[in-house]
């Protein structure tokens, strides 16, 4: 389990706020422990307008090196928008240290199962050169926002042969992209990334199939009940 652990992203110290600071990924400048705790990154934070979810309720829990937010599903709401990271007066990064709690959870064994999601993408990327938004993406996209998204993927190859564009995104890298993943270890990173998961899912830890399907976890209430007085339902989906 140990054996991907990268001193430099998740350096071991005494406190989560240290190793946060200290990670290979946050800006020395960082004001983590400048939170005033003022909401500000709550409060523009897109991922807490549709949930529970709390940038500011996990800023409190690192400073207060409650450690039990790295078993907490809601470290895996974000989507890195730096919303709050451009927002914050005190020049904190929420999602920095989001960032750092996700991997310190993953070294953990905690929510490897979370990673399925992204695995459609590497493999593409290694295939194709090109990213692509998986498909249990796909499927939330289609059902937040409606008919015009479904018209576009519908029409898609006319659009794109409007702009010029090929049938699909492929691109040529001449073996490139597969080099610097090889000479990185994401494959082997993947493999064990892999196997991990259909360990838990052996052993009866994942509910769910590998294709983490994110429509399931909708509506599930944050388990800090963070900010559970707030009622918002949400928009509709945007239709045309
Ligand atoms: S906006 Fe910055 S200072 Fe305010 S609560 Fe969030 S992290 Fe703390
Ligand atoms: S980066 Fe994450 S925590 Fe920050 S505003 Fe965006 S979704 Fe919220």
């Amino acid at each position: 389990m140990m054996s991907y652990v990268n001193e430099y992203d998740t350096p071991e110290c005494k406190t989560l706020a240290e190793t946060a600071k200290k990670s290979i990924r946050t800006p020395e400048s960082m004001g983590l422990d400048r939170c005033i705790q003022c909401g500000a990154c709550t409060a523009s934070c897109p991922a807490a307008r549709f949930t529970d979810y709390s940038p500011r309720q996990i800023v409190k829990k690192v400073l207060e090196n409650d450690r039990s937010v790295l078993e907490s599903e809601m470290i895996w709401s974000c989507f890195y928008c730096y919303s709050c990271n451009v927002r914050c007066p005190r020049n904190n990064s929420p999602v920095t240290i989001v960032q750092v709690l996700r991997q310190m959870a993953i070294n953990e064994g905690i929510g490897i199962e979370k990673l399925a999601y992204f695995l459609e993408i590497g493999e593409c990327l290694a295939e194709n050169g090109a990213s692509k938004v998986p498909g249990a993406g796909i499927r939330n996209m289609e059902k937040d926002l409606g008919e015009r998204w479904i018209g576009i993927k519908r029409n898609m190859e006319p659009i794109r042969s409007e702009l010029g564009l090929s049938s699909r995104d492929f691109r040529d890298t001449h073996g490139e992209v597969q080099a610097i993943l090889e000479s990185t270890g994401y494959f082997e990173r993947e493999k064990w990334i892999k196997a991990r998961i259909q360990e838990k899912k052996i052993h009866g830890f994942l509910k769910t199939d590998l294709k983490t399907d994110c429509s399931k976890n909708e509506k599930k209430s944050g388990d800090f009940g963070f900010e559970s007085d707030r009622e918002y339902t949400g928009q509709e989906a945007l239709t045309v």
